[in-house]
């Protein structure tokens, strides 16, 4: 499996996933407009595109008019590379010695987050003689990445500390952002603010803050370029909201569908157990049909005896633990010729939106999505969305 995607089919495979790519470049329009004209707009493809393959997505987005890309490694940007020559494109975790010659002569940009990268860099762009472009990386309060208040400061004192560096664009990451009520986030949008005044003898940098959620906070934290992965591929940036009454609408469009495949439908004749551990008792009567899909597959051990999927419009069960490469529903309220062996059911889709499976499956969207796996027949289709 190439990590540039994975078009066409696999014999036999107990799934499609379908991934509708005119709805990625409206979800990319539709934050094109929330940021309006003073910002651009970049795209995250990291890990794959988030699962759904970059190799497809990433020319769309270019399509699309995108031209600042970012990824997490090396390895993701070169592969981007390939795709498109004049795009830039940033790598968040940074540059090594193992890294550094190849990320320079491929042009990609790496996000400095502490002092060994910056020396990394400037020993790479040495050994070329010409400035290397880079992001500089400042912590504001998300305790991963970045250098600390005190280090900024001292690199907007002492231009030697970057020598031979083009510094482009100085960069944060909010922990809070899908949480709109969350004090947190006026608290790193102003230490954002004095780390952008630290840096400023560096000359006119760019500012970028914004996750997907980060752009529904407001204008105040678009700065120059924002870096949105999660919303264009369908997954909600409201969907903590912070509220008691459950989350907002979902303002972007659904990207993906899975559909499993029904190997065999039976009927209990004598209530007993379903599936490992027995952990679900059919009683006599019920239909249980057995879909080619597991925890192999992405569809996570925690979704047993939680989840729900849509068989001819009606909502079944999960029932029984999620094995490795099969599931089981209870599919007693569905006629019996829509369950017959080769049928599909809908897993995840419009009607059963990435971030309802994700809830009942007790994590987010992103891991449900990126956890996808590589059995699946994968349709890239255009809905003209
Ligand atoms: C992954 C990532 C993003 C994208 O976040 P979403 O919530 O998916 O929009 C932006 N910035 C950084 C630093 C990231 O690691």
């Amino acid at each position: 499996m190439t990590p540039g995607g994975s078009i066409g089919t696999t014999i036999g495979a107990g799934g499609i996933l379908s991934v509708d790519l005119d709805a990625i470049a409206a979800n990319y329009r539709t934050l094109c407009q929330k940021t309006g004209n003073h910002c651009a707009t970049g795209a995250v493809v990291k890990a794959d595109a988030y699962g759904l393959g970059m190799g497809a997505i990433a020319p769309v987005l270019h399509d699309a008019g995108c031209r600042q890309f970012f990824v997490a490694i090396a390895e993701e940007g070169l592969a981007l590379r390939a795709l498109m020559d004049d795009a830039e494109i940033y790598v968040f975790n940074g540059v090594d010695d193992e890294s550094a010659a190849e990320m320079a002569a491929a042009g990609l940009v790496p996000v400095l987050n502490h002092r060994g990268q910056i020396e990394t860099w400037q020993g790479e762009a040495k050994r070329r003689g010409k400035a290397l472009p880079a992001v500089i990386h400042v912590d504001t309060g998300m305790n991963r990445l970045g250098l600390n208040h005190e280090e900024a400061g001292a690199l907007g004192r002492d231009k030697t500390m970057t020598e031979g560096l083009d510094i482009r664009v100085v960069m944060s990451h909010l922990a809070c952002a899908d949480e709109g009520t969350n004090k947190k986030n006026a608290e790193q949008l102003e230490a954002f603010g004095k780390a952008l005044e630290a840096l400023a003898p560096l000359g006119a940098l760019k500012a970028t803050l914004a996750n997907s959620s980060g752009i529904f906070l407001g204008a105040d934290y678009h700065f120059d370029l924002v870096r949105p992965g999660a919303a264009l591929y369908g997954i909600s940036p409201l969907a903590d909201g912070g509220q008691a009454s459950g989350p907002p609408p979902n303002p972007m469009a659904q990207v993906v569908r899975l559909q499993g495949k029904i190997l065999q439908t039976r009927v209990i004749d004598t209530p007993s157990g379903v599936g490992y551990g027995a952990s679900h008792q059919a009683e006599r009567g019920h239909r249980i049909a057995t879909v080619g899909v597991g925890y192999a597959d992405g569809y996570l051990r925690s979704l047993s005896n939680s989840a729900s999927a849509i068989i001819g419009g009606i909502r079944v069960p999960v029932v029984g633990r999620v094995s490795m490469d099969l599931i089981t529903l209870d599919v007693t309220a569905v006629a019996e010729d829509e369950t017959r062996p080769g049928a599909l059911v809908e897993l995840m889709g419009p009607d059963h939106p990435v971030d309802v499976l994700a809830r009942e499956a007790g994590t987010i969207g992103y891991e449900i999505l990126t956890a996808l796996g590589h059995r699946y027949e994968r349709r890239y289709h255009r809905s003209g969305a």
